[in-house]
């Protein structure tokens, strides 16, 4: 299903969302996934219940601020679900500023369209499991694991920068799949693996699950590192 680009609100300034960089992070409405630690519910299904952030308020913000940001990050839900997407990104770039996509992988052809036209500086995919059986179970749906696969490859050959991305969630995933992932994605500029957060999650009983030490989410990156050039830790 696609669907236009549905702004439901931007996080005016963000020093997180895109490493070194000052940011803007919009929020686009809808995602294709159900992952059951998902942190941003409220933003998976089409919903009028949440108020639109019309885009002239977005662009109004962004011309006023041009010379202090250095690019926006588009987000979601799962941006690539919206069929207008490219259009949402050559209008910020007219403005002048670089764009970050935010991706689950889902969607190779349109990641592929956005790059062909040079519409990208910089993209950071989820990886969220192992690709095999085990991605569905994680993504809470059933997952075309060739799909991810075409987007990794899209991306480490891309030529721009890049991360893949992983919430490690001690129910899901052990520290032998996180190298296993890992090696799959060998040879990538980048890999960030991310704490668990279990405050707010799509599946409420994730609320019961402690975050792995930070020793031992430092313990995954070091085995990482054996596969990835440059593997951070976010959020412990
Ligand atoms: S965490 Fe999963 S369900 Fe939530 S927005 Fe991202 S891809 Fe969609």
């Amino acid at each position: 299903m696609t669907m236009l680009a549905r702004i439901v609100g931007f996080a005016k300034t963000s020093l997180l969302d895109w490493d070194g960089m000052v940011a803007t992070t919009v929020y686009l409405q809808g995602c294709n996934l159900r992952c059951p630690f998902c942190h941003n519910p409220d933003l998976i299904s089409i919903s009028a219940e949440v108020e639109e952030a019309p885009w002239e308020v977005l662009k109004e913000y962004l011309e006023d601020n041009t010379d202090f940001l250095d690019g926006v990050v588009v987000t979601g839900g799962e941006a690539t679900q919206s069929e207008n997407l490219p259009e949402l990104i050559r209008k910020i770039r007219d403005l002048g500023l670089k764009v970050k996509l935010d991706t689950n992988g889902t969607n190779p052809d349109m990641l592929q369209d956005l790059l062909q036209a040079g519409l990208l500086d910089c993209v950071a995919m989820d990886l969220k499991g192992p690709l095999d059986h085990q991605y569905s179970q994680v993504c809470g749906t059933d997952v075309d694991i060739e799909a991810i696969k075409r987007s990794i490859g899209i991306i480490m050959i891309s030529g721009i920068d890049y991360e893949f991305r992983t919430t490690v969630v001690p129910h899901y995933l052990s520290p032998g799949d996180i190298e296993r992932m890992a090696s799959f994605i060998g040879g990538a500029k980048k890999y960030a693996l991310q704490q668990f957060r279990n405050d707010k999650t799509l599946d409420k009983r994730l609320s019961k699950v402690e975050p792995y030490s930070e020793a031992q989410m430092l313990g995954m990156a070091e085995t990482a590192r054996k596969y990835v050039r440059k593997v951070i830790v976010r959020g412990i």
